[in-house]
């Protein structure tokens, strides 16, 4: 494949904590090229939650990756509190990345098996050199009694705990670095419905009170349309539609987005 021709990029003004900027992910296999992530550009501000929509295979989780810089873009640029993420050297990247941290889909895959759960929230400040094993731990435990798992069950082991405990216990170690960002990829999507609306909450409730900035990603339009202030509609790639969200719900443009709220229609309808 060719390089696309150079271009400048603009500085992110102050407010705004990531910038992606005419991003395109390619992945080439044997088969042929996937275009995964199209020529997107979305902005996240400070205390933002941007929500991204889009069938399963739009691109949602690729972009998120690139957002994070768990893998290199094939163009464009991506820069979080305006440092660009492929420009930074690996001890910049080891920084930043405790600035953001990602909730994923399956709890239970994003903890560690053999470790408790007061194990599995101090394990980021271990890596990061953060205090010492007893205020390790005692941050581990404020973290777990915050996201709502009680301390007394602080050391059992992941598979102990229901679903919904376990992404409790997935979320607190995110939140152990004490991130600016986090991007939460389907965090419900694995969940009994009744859990779900309680992970939900739980998100509501840290964001506020942490300020954190977020990016949440579903396939489910009323989950975004509950959580984020920004929407980004994504098919095939490519970002079809954006706007803030009561706009974008209320008065969509793009046909591909009037679609997908016509098939949630008779849900939304009935909750
Ligand atoms: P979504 O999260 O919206 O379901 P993904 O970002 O997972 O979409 O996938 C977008 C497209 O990129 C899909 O066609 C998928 O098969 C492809 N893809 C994703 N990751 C890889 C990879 N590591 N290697 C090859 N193709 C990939
Ligand atoms: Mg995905």
């Amino acid at each position: 494949m060719s390089e696309p021709a150079k271009r400048t990029f603009s500085d992110p003004p102050a407010d705004v904590l990531v910038r992606v900027e005419a991003v395109t992910k390619i992945f080439s296999s044997r088969a042929g090229d996937t275009v995964a992530v199209d020529n997107v550009s979305i902005d996240v501000r400070t205390g933002e939650t941007v929500g991204i929509v889009g069938e399963s295979g739009s691109g949602k989780s690729t972009l998120a990756r690139l957002i994070m810089g768990l893998q290199p873009v094939t163009s464009g640029r991506v820069t979080f509190a305006g440092q660009e993420l492929t420009a930074l050297t690996g001890k910049e990247q080891r920084a930043l990345r405790g600035k953001m941290q990602m909730v994923f889909q399956n709890p239970y895959g994003s903890l560690l098996p053999h470790y408790t759960a007061v194990g599995n929230v101090a394990e980021p400040l271990r890596l990061h050199n953060r205090g010492t094993r007893e205020s390790r731990r005692a941050k581990a435990l404020e973290l777990l009694e915050l996201v709502g798992v009680n301390p007394r069950f602080a050391d059992l082991s992941p598979r102990q705990f229901s679903g919904g405990q376990q992404q409790r216990i997935a979320i607190a170690r995110a939140l152990a670095l004490e991130p600016e960002l986090l991007v939460c990829d389907e965090p419900t999507s694995s969940l009994d419905v009744s859990i779900q609306a309680q992970i939900l909450t739980l998100l509501e409730d840290l964001r506020g009170q942490l300020g954190l900035s977020c990016v949440f990603i579903s396939h489910n339009l009323a989950v975004v349309e509950r959580l984020a202030d920004r929407v980004a509609v994504m098919r095939t790639g490519k970002i079809v539609e954006e706007g803030p969200t009561e706009q974008l719900f209320g008065d969509p443009q793009d046909d591909y987005t009037k679609d997908l709220l016509a098939a949630v229609l008779p849900v939304r309808a009935g909750t």
